[in-house]
């Protein structure tokens, strides 16, 4: 009697499994991938029918979804909808021309800040919003020289050198938490607001970062520097209303909500990825030159600050060139405390803070 395919493969990884022991696992799976494999050829050829009738409707799907094509539409003379009504109808010659998609130039569009944002807003429920406006440096510093002690003057740089030997950087400390799109601000993180005087009244930061923030001003005022502060903390509220706003806007310029999703997140931060809410970043303007955009870079503060801000443990947070790992555009304006010793390492080996991340802990 003639074996079957099936009981001839059956007996042959018996056979394997028997003489070969080792073999036995390998020899289990090629038994169960041939009986497979015959089950499947039964159950195809007992049903040909069946999946001829299959076969041949696809095929029919396929050729009539391919007909109802936009150009072929224009060309049988039905009435196309608004989209293709500037699809160019076949020539003679026949050759189709397809809807070109117009690609909304991300490029071309300004990118709206804050300012912008908030222009003409006038609804005071939103809380902290007087906090938008600038606080200067002479009034601050008048208004809270009881805080700057007698040492904050002194040359306080320190041997970044001896910094990288010697000083242990830690995961955990408060002064290097990392905030952006995909290390939102964590549930359980705690820390203290402190006020720093001004005569509109008060703004805020974590109080940690004052003392060393007062300094930097100082200092910079002692070179001729005129320094001033604007939208210090936010809480995630007014976080949440500058980026929801900012994308009702560019959705009112025409755009989709998910290419105003991607802008506003390019210039505002997603709202519990800021470091505006753990009170650790500070937007630092000067009192000549007020906005919140690049030319800031090319004024005296600007320069000031990009030189000196990491001697008070300060770093600019978004530099020009590391958009492609901070995704946030440049902002010669945004500086985040992060300690002096991280910051002088920062400055000197020119790394973000994520990068730091990447290297020292
Ligand atoms: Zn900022």
């Amino acid at each position: 009697m003639k074996r079957s395919f099936r009981s001839r493969a059956t007996s042959f990884f018996i056979y394997i499994g028997k003489r070969y022991r080792l073999l036995i696992v390998p020899a289990i799976i090629g038994l169960a991938i041939s009986v497979l494999l015959c089950n499947l050829g039964d159950y195809f050829r007992r049903g040909t029918k069946r999946f001829a009738c299959t076969i041949f409707i696809l095929l029919c799907f396929m050729l009539g979804n391919s007909f109802a094509f936009p150009v072929f539409q224009e060309e049988m003379g039905f009435t196309s909808g608004d989209m293709i009504q500037e699809a160019v109808p076949a020539t003679e010659e026949s050759d189709i021309t397809l809807l070109e998609y117009e690609e909304t130039a991300l490029d071309d569009l300004q990118v709206l800040d804050d300012e912008d944002v908030l222009e003409g807003y006038e609804d005071a429920e939103l809380h902290d919003m007087e906090n938008a406006e600038k606080y200067s440096l002479t009034d601050i510093l008048e208004e809270n020289e009881q805080l700057l002690s007698e040492d904050s003057l002194e040359d306080t740089a320190i041997e970044v050198s001896e910094v990288q030997e010697e000083y242990q950087f830690s995961a955990d400390d408060w002064k290097l938490v990392l905030i952006n799109k995909q290390h939102p601000v964590p549930d359980d993180y705690t820390f203290k607001l402190g006020d720093i005087k001004t005569i509109k009244g008060n703004m805020q930061c974590d109080e940690r970062i004052i003392e060393e923030l007062l300094s930097m001003m100082q200092a910079a005022k002692k070179d001729g520097v005129t320094l001033a502060i604007c939208s210090p903390y936010r809480d995630l509220n007014r976080q949440k209303y500058l980026f929801n706003r900012k994308i009702e806007i560019y959705m009112s310029k025409g755009m989709s909500y998910m290419e105003a999703y991607c802008i506003s997140s390019q210039a505002v931060t997603v709202p519990g990825a800021s470091e505006h809410q753990i009170g650790l970043a500070i937007d630092i303007v000067s009192d000549d030159y007020i906005t919140l955009d690049e030319g800031f870079a090319d004024t005296a503060a600007g320069k000031w600050l990009a030189e000196h801000s990491y001697e008070y443990g300060f770093i600019l947070r978004y530099p020009k060139g590391k958009e492609y790992i901070t995704s946030i555009e440049y902002e010669p304006w945004h500086f985040r405390y992060v300690g002096k010793e991280a910051a002088a390492v920062m400055a000197q080996e020119n790394l973000t803070l994520e990068e730091f991340w990447n290297k020292y802990l």
